[in-house]
């Protein structure tokens, strides 16, 4: 095996134990490996290690690695960027999942894309947990109501919520944006909305203390690809 595959076995591991600490199942955790940056041979050392599924943050990239990678059966993508209007067409077009959404505005332009596609898009809502001014995402308090007027948005199936936390060495601050993320799903979940399920929050510095206090989905780019040029 591969130094990929490896990577990807010792992430499990740590997610199998991360889930064990606080008596979840590994099952409940979703792995999605970052690919921005590494080239289309690294991601198939990945698929052949069982991943699927890769996330990106830049539409250009998406679209090369699409077209790279075409024929790896059963390949998807999930865009994880701020997204600008004008490259909504490649992402209705070419990805399985958004999870940066923020505004109204873009969700109608991708619900318009999509429709035309005849396509439908998980997406999750970004969301700003660390109150940081340089992060993109809702404050977690408009949420609910943020959510709730995407309901017209039929090719639109929202899922859940995205952070990225606060950047800290203090366990306990981070910590605290993961426990914000929480409460902001669980307070969609009491509006009625179903499948609201997904917080995806952990990255290769900080997934096992996301796993602990709930995340769902984890993206790991470095510890499993190694440092980006
Ligand atoms: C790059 C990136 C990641 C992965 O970060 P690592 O520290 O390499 O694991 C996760 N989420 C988003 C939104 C990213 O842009």
């Amino acid at each position: 095996m591969g130094e990929i595959g490896a990577a990807v076995g010792s992430v499990r591991q740590r997610i199998a134990a991360a889930c064990d600490r606080v008596g979840r199942e590994p099952a409940e955790v979703r792995l999605l490996p970052v690919s921005k940056t590494v080239g289309p041979d690294r991601v198939r050392e990945a698929v052949a290690a069982g991943c699927l599924r890769f996330g990106e943050n830049r539409v250009q990239e998406l679209v090369a690695k699409s077209d790279a990678l075409e024929d790896v059966v059963g390949l998807s993508f999930a865009v994880l960027g701020h997204l600008q209007t004008n490259k909504v067409r490649d992402v209705a077009r070419l990805a399985a999942e958004f999870q940066a959404l923020d505004s109204l505005r873009l969700a109608a332009e991708l619900d318009r894309r999509l429709q035309r596609e005849g396509r439908q898009l998980d997406v999750l809502v970004e969301v700003n947990s660390s109150g940081e001014d340089s992060k993109f995402g809702l404050p977690p308090a408009d949420v609910p109501d943020f959510v709730r007027a995407l309901a017209p948005f039929d090719a639109l199936r929202v899922r859940g919520l995205m952070t990225l936390a606060l950047p800290s060495p203090d366990r306990r601050l981070v910590a605290e944006c993961f426990d914000r993320m929480r409460q902001a799903r669980d307070a969609v979940r009491q509006t009625g909305v179903p499948d609201f399920d997904e917080l995806s929050m952990g990255m290769s510095g900080d997934f096992e203390l996301a796993i602990e206090h709930g995340s769902t989905v984890v993206r790991i780019g470095r510890a499993i690809f190694g440092e980006r040029r």
